[in-house]
């Protein structure tokens, strides 16, 4: 092919890919509709693959899942046949505000709520460019993600369907504590709603600060953590009361609690007090998996954070003289546990800890959780049709059905097979509304559909 012909075709494609998009978008507001042929479609309630399906769309929502290709008159056509069609995917665990790295320890000195806010933008379109339409933020800094969310839902900034958790709440001292290893005239003594809490009273006040902040749900620390300039990471760091307080103060509002917890005692008290999830889990053993089954709740693994956090630990001042030993013997730990977990029942949903590592990469994870003997439908299913129940939306959101919102994902080849797919994800659709379409075969079938449509 000549460098002229080669620029032609280029711009044909450009031009047209661009045409489409407007078309798309103008679908939105004009309420035209939208057909996506599908290869293979991801069932999401079984795990299993369904063969040549129209996905039909109307304002953004499914309104059918027919047999065949069948593209209606009015609809535009996204020609999806060789591709796997999956339903948009889910991180429960995420930190848009947060990028780790040597100089994190210093940023909050450094930086300001705009600094915070911009990375904030470019991880939301990140995450969202990976094929992860809705997350869940355990943790961010001055709010910043509920704003995101709100710009993210005014159509202003491009990101995920973002649950926000706002500031963590942390004991004095605790995994959370933002004054922790800090001097302590210059940062003075933080309060429930710069996420500090002792005692029930506070507690409750933390709860309903977040309510007025506008945050979706709760997320505390219940023991140490690996990341905090602190001791220990697994030690208890609420009482039963306070955790009981948290619990009964969250169901008033309608939050559900995300408990961040390594240790086994800090767990046991969180899942006796009613919480709906924990993350990370390490030092999970049988007597608490057991608890967590009859109790219903949900295990985040965070698997990428443990492996980071072990391939960092080796590097010489790469993490401060206080982490590194945590980091040392838990990060290989989490992958034990979840092999364990997951062949004992736990329910498990998917999340990254995005924000120990970069932004984008979240589907990492799928590739971990496969290594740990999940099957690769069980961990597309964890970040799907699990996580839509852990968010408690499971009839908008968590597979490809009829009447759910269309958020869509497609990838090359056959997730099932090699998993790692999930890491090369072509097409990203979110309420009806494509932010990402497949490279240059697939541009190439959609135009020789275009044409006859
Ligand atoms: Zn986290």
């Amino acid at each position: 092919m000549t460098t002229s012909s080669k620029r032609g075709c280029f711009f044909r494609r450009t031009v047209t890919a661009l045409a489409v998009f407007a078309g798309l978008f103008c679908q939105q507001a004009t309420a035209e509709e939208l057909a996506i042929y599908a290869g293979k479609l991801f069932n999401s309630s079984n795990g299993k693959l369904l063969e040549n399906r129209t996905i039909h769309i109307v304002d953004g929502r499914i309104e059918s899942v027919q047999k065949g290709f069948a593209k209606r008159e009015r609809e535009i056509l996204v020609d999806l046949r060789n591709y796997t069609v999956l339903p948009g995917l889910m991180d429960m665990h995420s930190h848009l505000t947060y990028e780790f790295g040597p100089r994190a320890y210093t940023e909050s000195y450094t930086w300001n709520p705009a600094d915070f806010t911009l990375r904030g933008v470019d991880a939301a379109s990140r995450t969202l460019q990976a094929g992860f339409t809705t997350i869940r933020n355990l943790g961010d800094h001055d709010n910043v993600t509920v704003s995101l969310r709100r710009a993210i839902e005014a159509g202003t900034i491009e990101g995920p369907r973002i649950y926000t958790a706002g500031k963590s709440i942390a004991t004095t001292g605790g995994h959370a504590d933002p004054t922790n290893g800090r001097r302590h005239d210059l940062v003075g003594n933080p309060s429930p709603a710069d996420g500090v809490v002792d005692g029930p009273i506070s507690a409750r006040k933390a709860i309903r600060q977040r309510y007025k902040d506008g945050a979706d749900l709760i997320k505390i620390t219940a023991t140490g953590g690996v990341l905090s300039v602190a001791k220990s990471g697994q030690n208890p760091q609420f009482m039963q009361d306070e955790l009981e307080a948290i619990v009964a103060t969250a169901k008033d509002y309608g939050f559900t609690v995300a408990v961040h917890a390594h240790g086994k005692e800090g767990m046991i008290r969180a899942i006796r007090a009613g919480v709906n999830s924990i993350e990370h889990g390490t030092y999970m053993d049988e007597e608490v998996m057991d608890l967590m089954r009859r109790n219903n709740t949900w295990f985040v693994p965070t698997l990428m954070a443990g492996e980071w956090v072990t391939e960092k630990s080796a590097i010489d001042g790469f993490l401060p003289e206080i982490v590194r030993p945590k980091a040392t013997t838990m990060g290989p730990l989490m992958q034990e546990t979840f092999s364990k977990a997951y062949k004992r029942g736990v329910k498990i949903a998917f999340g990254t800890d995005t924000g120990v590592t970069r932004h984008g990469e979240n589907a990492r994870e799928f590739v971990l959780m496969v290594q740990g003997g999940m099957t690769p439908a069980d961990a597309i299913r964890s970040a799907t049709w699990n996580a839509a129940q852990l968010l408690q939306i499971q009839d908008e959101l968590g597979s490809i059905s009829e009447g759910k919102l269309a958020d869509i994902i497609a990838v090359a080849g056959n997730p099932l097979e090699d998993i790692s797919e999930l890491q090369r994800v072509q097409f990203v659709m979110k309420e009806g509304k494509v932010f990402k379409y497949p490279s240059e075969p697939a541009v190439e079938v959609f135009l020789e559909h275009e044409g006859d449509g």
